[in-house]
């Protein structure tokens, strides 16, 4: 079972199960939302994630006005903890940072490379795409 929580400890979470996957996005919607160079993102099954504490929701936009992520995070603090995908649906992806235990992060896959970071290099994954 892993768990984690927000800066302020007043979200906590648990995910049951084995991963679909690592993946590190390097969109631009990710590096404002993080203030980072990207995100690191533990994708699972919104079955298998458990929140306790509230999360406040911000509706990210695709570039045709529709709702592509819902990301959620702390109201407290600010923490990302969390982008509910809307296609796929019922796939989630809980941001990495906030785990207790990152000793065992591997990123499998990283996205939207077009807007990767000139600067960032990465070890070569399993899957490279330029767009999600
Ligand atoms: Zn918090
Ligand atoms: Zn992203």
């Amino acid at each position: 079972m892993r768990t984690g929580r927000c800066l302020c400890g007043a979200v906590t979470y648990e995910i049951a199960g084995d991963l679909l996957a690592t993946a590190v996005c390097h969109c631009d919607h990710c590096q404002r939302q993080s203030g980072g160079a990207f995100s690191v993102n533990l994708v699972v099954r919104a079955s298998q994630l458990t929140v306790t504490g509230d999360l406040q929701t911000y509706e990210n936009r695709g570039q045709n006005g529709e709702v592509c992520v819902r990301r959620r995070f702390c109201g407290s603090c600010g923490s990302p903890i969390v982008s509910v995908m809307t296609q796929p649906a019922g796939i989630v992806a809980v941001k990495a940072g906030t785990l207790d235990d990152r000793s065992a992060v591997a990123p499998t896959v990283e996205v939207w490379c077009v807007d990767r970071q000139p600067w960032v290099e990465l070890p070569d994954m399993a899957v490279s795409l330029d767009r999600e």
